[in-house]
């Protein structure tokens, strides 16, 4: 239901808790983050229920790392379970949805055939099935998430985070919102702005089937069509 991301400088997991409290206002039945380490090392962490229950674990088990991506979750597809719970992940992909993936059961069933089996009663994890099978084809994390996004059927914010990557996210977006934020030499996506206040005034909405490739020294975005595109920044005072 809640999207944010962070490519930073300082420690992620605390800031990433920190926008996900903005995002309570929409409503979600569980949380998770997910961060790379200075060592490329993928790892996450999900609770069930209020945030403090995420916060709370994270006290006992911290995860490490100045990338980093966190959900609050409004179940659609499989119960308000831990391991339904996002960021799902799979091989070197984490990933965090928001919407539906209409066609996910067609999905699985081809990733079946190819001996992939979902874990979770979730349409997301498809897309981390997904994009792990493409990359375990040898496709560089870019090129497989744009594999992936061409299969998907329904609405969706996405971001990805990738084991060995500690410089790297990716946001898609159709249907549903998705905003990058601009820091100095740190970046952001969030649902929206008010997510992202905390960090950065600096927001360029991404449109309709974009997606955009995202380092600390900056971002790519392109079009539906896979066309590098020019979208506008603007500061966005939502009020810190
Ligand atoms: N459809 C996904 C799920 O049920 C994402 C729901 C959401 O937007 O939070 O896990």
């Amino acid at each position: 239901c809640g999207i944010i991301g962070i490519l930073g400088q300082n420690q992620v997991a605390p800031q990433l808790v920190d926008g996900l409290r903005r995002l309570e206002y929409r409503g979600y039945d569980s949380a998770g983050i997910a961060t790379v380490d200075s060592n490329g090392r993928l790892d996450r962490r999900r609770a069930v229920g209020k945030l403090v229950n995420l916060s709370d674990l994270l006290v006992h088990q911290p995860l490490e790392g100045r990338a980093g991506i966190g959900h609050t979750r409004w179940a659609t597809h499989g119960a308000a379970t831990e391991t339904n719970a996002h960021p799902h992940s799979h091989g070197p992909v984490a990933v965090v949805h928001n919407g539906i993936i209409e066609n996910f059961r067609e999905l699985r069933a081809d990733l079946a055939a190819h001996g992939i089996v979902a874990r979770t009663e979730t349409d997301t994890e498809t897309v981390a099935l997904l994009t792990a099978h493409h990359m375990a084809q040898g496709m560089a994390p870019a090129d497989a998430v744009r594999a992936t996004l061409s299969r998907l059927h329904g609405a969706f914010a996405l971001a990805f985070l990738f084991q060995g990557e500690p410089d790297l996210m990716i946001g898609a977006r159709k249907g549903s919102p998705l905003a990058l934020g601009h820091g100095e030499g740190e970046m952001f996506l969030g649902s929206d702005a008010i997510a992202l206040a905390p960090f950065t005034d600096r927001i360029t909405y991404l449109e309709d089937g974009d997606h955009v490739v995202i380092s600390r020294a900056g971002a790519e975005i392109f079009d539906a069509a896979g066309r590098r595109a020019n979208r506008d920044m603007a500061r966005i005072d939502v009020g810190a």
